[in-house]
């Protein structure tokens, strides 16, 4: 009888993995089709300088737009993406859009800046680098954009994303690093990599005033980026004006969060950039 059994879970188990295989296959066409119907669209996130009330820039944010309307998030398909090597061609399907939005937004003779998530894949050749010459033109300046690495997924080859990393500083393309404090890789990357900015995740500013030990992680990232003078600091997933008045006292001022606004399509920014002066007011001190 456990022999029987085995050989039935044993069975179980390849026809789980088949059906796993068969809906990764499914999804992997459908983000092609998804491509090629150029359905992949950004979505903007304000940050928000809470003392000045100015708008530093925005993070670019992918959703995936059918034609009927329904708008799939990324954890529906960006783990899958990021796995499969299709997020290149999403970005580069997304680029192509952020440009555009930069000068529809005029931000081409301002510092504001357009972050886009990039993965480790990203910076092992010049693909990426070369997608952006090519979509470079007068009405945008290379420093309109700047690109954000999670510390959650590990970088092959150091050696070469440092190379890659050199063009774009080169011409003035910043690196940040997302979701700091929550991965494995993250103040090696600091040192290895001139990250200019450090994005401190939302699971830090949901605890502020709560959890100790959290808290205490959140202030050595604070003390660490406060240290190291060129580092700059940006709040991430901040909900209420009672964190945006905690982290001002820590000298975090840009903040990206609900409190001032959810990622939004460019004709929304558009329109909530004319009443943004008075939102920001509401929501800070
Ligand atoms: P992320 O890069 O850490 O982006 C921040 C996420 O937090 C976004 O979720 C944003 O909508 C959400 N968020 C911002 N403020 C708040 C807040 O106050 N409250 C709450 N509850 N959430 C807030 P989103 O847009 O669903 O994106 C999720 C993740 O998907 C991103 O996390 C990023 O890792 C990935 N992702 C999104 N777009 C791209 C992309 O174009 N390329 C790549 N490789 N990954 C992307
Ligand atoms: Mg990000
Ligand atoms: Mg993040
Ligand atoms: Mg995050």
């Amino acid at each position: 009888i456990s022999l029987g059994i085995g050989f039935l879970i044993g069975i179980l188990l390849v026809m789980g993995m088949q059906w796993l295989l068969s809906q990764n296959q499914t999804l992997e066409a459908l983000i092609k089709q998804g491509l090629d119907k150029h359905e992949f669209k950004p979505f903007y996130q304000p940050i928000v300088h809470s003392k000045s009330g100015k708008i530093v820039g925005c993070e670019v944010l992918v959703r995936w737009v059918k034609k009927d309307g329904t708008i799939i998030p990324p954890y529906q398909f960006i783990p899958f993406a990021e796995d499969s090597g299709l997020i290149l061609p999403i970005t580069e399907q997304l680029l192509y859009r952020v440009v555009r939005d930069i000068q529809t937004l005029n931000w081409g003779d301002t510092d504001k800046f357009m972050s886009v998530n990039i993965v480790p894949e990203h910076l092992q050749n010049d693909d990426l680098f070369h997608t952006i010459e090519s979509l470079k033109n007068d009405h945008w300046q290379y420093h309109n954009l700047s690109l954000e690495i999670t510390e959650r997924r590990k970088i092959e080859d150091l050696a070469q994303a440092k190379k890659t990393l050199e063009k774009f500083y080169d011409v003035g393309i910043e690196l940040k690093l997302d979701d700091a404090g929550t991965g494995y890789g993250g103040f090696a990357y600091v040192q290895e990599l001139k990250i200019s900015t450090i994005k401190i995740d939302k699971m830090f500013i949901d605890v502020i005033g709560t959890d100790d030990m959290k808290n205490s992680v959140l202030s050595s990232i604070i003390a660490f980026a406060n240290e190291a003078s060129s580092m700059k600091t940006i709040a991430e997933g901040v909900e209420t004006r009672e964190q945006v008045e905690l982290l001002a006292k820590h000298g975090v001022y840009k903040i990206q969060g609900y409190v001032y606004a959810k990622p939004m399509p460019i004709e929304e920014l558009v329109e909530w950039k004319k009443i943004a002066k008075n939102l920001i007011a509401m929501a800070s001190h």
